[in-house]
């Protein structure tokens, strides 16, 4: 398909790099635009770089410089979402629908990447995961792009089994790991797990291959 637009919807500037950014590179190389709606601007973030060079006043705005700087290296474009962070699953989930279903429809979405609702560790996750599932429930059949969910919960295959989409990220694995160390204030565990060279690594495995549920409406 030539019209092709993926949209990646998370929380958090971050979670494209660590969750989707092998995904997001095999796209663009195919030539496809992608866009990176995040959610908030991660302030509330309890990592402020190692050594500490943040504070809770100032996070936001590096963390803005760090998400610019990843999709730089992914060449994506960024959209605010403007939500605050730690609070998305006090958010009403209509509005929030509505807000996400505008948008999707107007960037004439043709994939959607968020997360598993359930199944992504984190309140904020979940939340906006639902929210995204709702939103693109209302959208017209004719024009519902496909959605793409990470799950991230060590139980997961236990519940949902095998995941419809798997990519095997090794040709884009430098692009991931320049994404990911853009991120600063955030990576520094994982550089220094990616540095140890771990291969047994679980973890770092899990860095390899992206894999994705496809929701079923
Ligand atoms: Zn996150």
């Amino acid at each position: 398909m030539s019209n092709q637009h993926v949209v990646v919807i998370f929380p958090h500037p971050d979670d494209e790099s660590f969750g989707a950014s092998g995904t997001i590179s095999k796209f663009r190389d195919e030539g496809v635009p992608v866009t990176y709606l995040c959610g908030t601007l991660g302030e509330m973030g309890r990592n402020m770089g190692n050594p500490v060079f943040a504070n809770r006043e100032s996070l936001s705005s590096f963390r803005k410089k760090e998400l610019a700087e990843a999709a730089k290296q992914l060449d994506i474009e960024v959209e605010y979402l403007g939500y605050r962070d730690k609070t998305l699953e006090f958010e009403p989930i209509d509005p929030m629908a509505e807000y996400l279903k505008e948008k999707i429809v107007s960037l004439e979405a043709t994939t959607v990447i968020t997360h598993y609702p359930g199944y992504a560790v984190h309140p904020d996750h979940d939340a906006l995961g639902a929210a995204v599932v709702e939103a693109v429930s209302r959208i017209d059949e004719k024009h519902r792009p496909e959605v793409w969910m990470h799950a991230i919960s060590n139980n997961h295959e236990d519940d949902l089994g095998q995941p419809e989409i798997v990519h095997d990220i090794e040709p884009f694995w430098e692009r991931k790991l320049a994404a990911i160390k853009a991120h600063l204030s955030q990576a520094d565990g994982m550089m220094s797990l990616i540095q140890s060279q771990d291969q047994q690594s679980e973890q770092l495995e899990r860095l390899k291959t992206e894999r994705f549920y496809q929701y079923k409406f």
